[in-house]
């Protein structure tokens, strides 16, 4: 293990299926990276928030993890990813090790240059996650990830949520075939309730369903 080696803190890292997505059921690791400052008030992994909780790890340390589970497709999530400092070194290193790549962000930082092909699931938040429009849209950064054909994955739970998503994609130009809607629900019951009206917009509208399979598997368990 080298010294410079880059460094820095990770939430979890398990095997699992991915739960949501365009990709929802396919098998992945998952490598959670610690720190978020966006504050989503329904976010269910709060756990990941604080830059300085954690467990620290080294980069090497960190891929012979990730590389150690039978699978060669990993989901890099946080936390908002992109705030880590291991955040592009870990993205070449997986790649160097032969993953394909999905990335789980927020869309308030732009997409860095990687080097190589990514998956990029970005989630703009909604006036329901309670953040403020000015810290949760960034026109530049939607229009980076626009450029690498990433999937948009929204989290709804009513109408007023999808008329949004509306105006999202009017304004940002979004095409509709990459654009998710997602139910909002940590517990199996509440996403059962709510998906079959999201799968009805879904159908107006000409979106993609996006499920949340770990919640209807495990309901709100913590590194399924
Ligand atoms: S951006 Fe993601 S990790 Fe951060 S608060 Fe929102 S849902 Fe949670």
């Amino acid at each position: 293990m080298s010294s410079r080696a880059p460094a820095g803190r990770v939430a979890e890292v398990f095997y699992s299926i991915q739960g949501e997505g365009a990709t929802a059921g396919m098998p992945a690791v998952f490598v959670r990276l610690q720190g978020c400052s966006v504050g989503c008030a329904w976010c269910d992994t709060k756990y990941s928030w604080d830059p300085e909780a954690g467990r620290a790890v080294d980069l090497d340390a960190l891929v012979d993890e990730a590389a150690a589970f039978p699978c060669r497709r990993a989901v890099v999530t946080g936390g908002e990813p992109l705030e880590s400092s291991l955040f592009v070194p870990l993205l070449r290193s997986l790649g160097e090790r032969g993953f394909a790549i999905e990335v789980e962000t927020s869309g308030i930082l732009p997409p860095p240059r990687v080097g190589r092909a990514v998956q990029w699931n970005v989630s703009v938040k909604l006036a329901g996650s309670g953040v403020a429009e000015s810290r949760r849209i960034q026109p530049a950064s939607i229009r980076g990830f626009l450029a690498q054909d990433a999937w948009w994955k929204f989290v709804v739970t009513d109408d007023a949520d999808v008329a949004e998503v509306l105006k999202l994609a009017e304004r940002f130009a979004l095409p509709r075939a990459r654009i998710l809607l997602q139910p909002e629900a940590v517990r199996r019951e509440d996403l059962l309730e709510r998906s079959p009206g999201v799968v009805e917009a879904c159908k107006r509208h000409g979106f993609g369903f996006s499920p949340r399979l770990h919640v209807l598997l495990w309901g709100a368990r913590r590194g399924v």
